[in-house]
């Protein structure tokens, strides 16, 4: 297994040039540690490299090649990248996360980060004449740089209008109107230009890396711009907007990773997983789209990593997958997605688990053909208004048909009481109860009976 892996990381890792003139061939070697682990080591020559963006690039591919290779095979527990045996930090030490801290920020309402990911950016030095570029290219009609935007207005839109108490700020500017040196609209621009002309006197947050001359210098700037700013508004959380890629165009699904040894992360991005996959999967089209069970922590992601706060990073779906890319561009997944986000912040928020919502019916009573009352209770946290819907089954012989019951509430709290109307038969009539939520998350169907006593006012 470690030698069939090796070869084929190799092999991905050598399709195609990661640092332009210092890439000879890239040595690959993969290996299990005891914890479980898969440890992939790139060899000395990368080491210095360790903490470019290109480097990031080439980790993601290689994490996406393995899970390509291994997907059904055993579950491992994360990949780790290592550089002839050693890690990231050994090369730069300056690279380790911040210590984590509790948000605390200025007015008193904290700030989530939602950060789109990549933009436009320069090249940097005269070789490429300064000139600007996505960062990614487009596929399947989905260009990344453009399309996480796109999901970041509507996450911010929606957590406005749900969240209390937290302001979401986004890391790019969505202004539509032109970037004078690019002629482009600004929203397509990078967040390290956007943050350095609303912070022209913190160049610590978009120009960490004034000593680099090399040509991607001003992309790794962008990546670390991220958690720089949510570091400097001291945000209670960082949201990172991506959609993920690998070459052979088959793999599919949503990822949400966070930084290894930051549990708050995980949480979060649990959290964030569990509602978008409840939320997503409510649509009949997309009930068997791919997420995963839990957040992954592999590969070192700089806008994790540098984050001193709990921070996540969503690989929406891939780009490079046709079926993946159509729902990307669907406004019913994107509508999905950004519920879904917004209420696994709102579970992490309160302390909650993410639990699927079940609903059970216990005992009724009334008198025929008045208003009697049924208790229900259920778990998971349904978005309101709730609609009940109440489907009458077994019928007795004297009735001629079934009778379904609808409502809709404001406000649910389980367990509660449920005005439901016995039909002009005495005796008992059973009924099947679904809740739908607001998001159109649909319960279990849940029986139980309503015991009708004849009465003659
Ligand atoms: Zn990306």
């Amino acid at each position: 297994m470690e030698q069939h892996l090796s070869r084929r990381l190799y092999e991905a890792a050598n399709g195609r040039t990661w640092f332009d003139e210092r890439q000879g061939p890239i040595n690959v070697t993969v290996k299990f540690d005891d914890a479980g682990q898969l440890l992939v080591d790139l060899g000395p020559g990368l080491g210095e490299l360790s903490n470019t963006a290109e480097m990031e690039d080439l980790e993601s591919w290689l994490i996406n090649a393995a899970d390509l290779e291994v997907a059904d095979r055993f579950t491992h527990r994360g990949i780790v990248f290592r550089f002839d045996g050693k890690d990231m930090y050994f090369y730069h030490p300056e690279e380790r996360p911040p210590p984590p801290r509790r948000s605390a920020s200025l007015n008193g309402v904290p700030r989530i980060v939602l950060s789109p990911g990549h933009g436009y950016y320069r090249l940097y030095g005269k070789k490429d004449n300064y000139s600007w570029v996505f960062q990614r290219s487009e596929q399947h009609g989905v260009q990344e740089d453009v399309i996480t935007m796109e999901y970041a207005e509507l996450l911010q839109e929606e957590m406005r209008q749900r969240i209390w108490g937290a302001v979401p700020v986004l890391a790019r500017f969505d202004a539509s109107y032109t970037h004078a040196e690019t002629k482009q609209p600004w929203r397509h621009i990078s967040a390290r230009y956007y943050l350095a002309w609303q912070y022209p006197k913190n160049p610590e947050i978009w120009h960490s890396l004034p000593d680099d001359k090399t040509q991607g210098r001003e992309r790794l700037e962008d990546i670390r711009s991220r958690p720089f700013f949510a570091n400097h508004v001291d945000a209670a959380a960082a949201v990172h907007l991506h959609t993920n890629a690998e070459p052979s165009g088959t793999v599919r699904g949503t990822r949400v990773y966070y930084h290894r040894g930051s549990p708050e992360s995980k949480k979060l991005a649990d959290r964030l997983l569990c509602g978008m996959k409840e939320i997503v999967r409510s649509l009949p089209r997309y009930e068997d789209f791919p997420m995963d069970e839990e957040a992954r922590n592999d590969g070192n992601y700089g806008e994790n990593r540098l984050a001193a706060m709990p921070s996540a990073l969503v690989e929406l779906a891939f780009h490079s997958n046709k079926g993946d890319a159509a729902a990307l561009l669907d406004d019913d997944f994107k509508k999905a997605v950004v519920s879904g986000l917004t209420k696994g912040f709102k579970l992490y928020r309160e302390g909650a688990e993410c639990e699927p919502f079940m609903v059970e019916l216990g005992e009724g009573y009334g008198y025929t053909n008045h208003i009697g009352t049924v208790t229900l209770s259920f778990k998971g946290y349904p978005r309101t208004p709730v609609d009940f819907h109440f489907e009458e089954f077994d019928c007795g012989p004297l009735a001629t048909e079934c009778i379904n019951q609808y409502g809709s509430r404001y406000s649910v709290s389980s367990p509660m009481y449920y005005p439901l109307r016995c039909p002009n038969r005495p005796g008992p009539h059973k009924y099947r109860l679904t809740m739908t939520d607001a998001d159109g998350v649909i319960s279990n169907a849940a029986e139980g009976e309503i015991n009708c006593k004849f009465v003659d006012w």
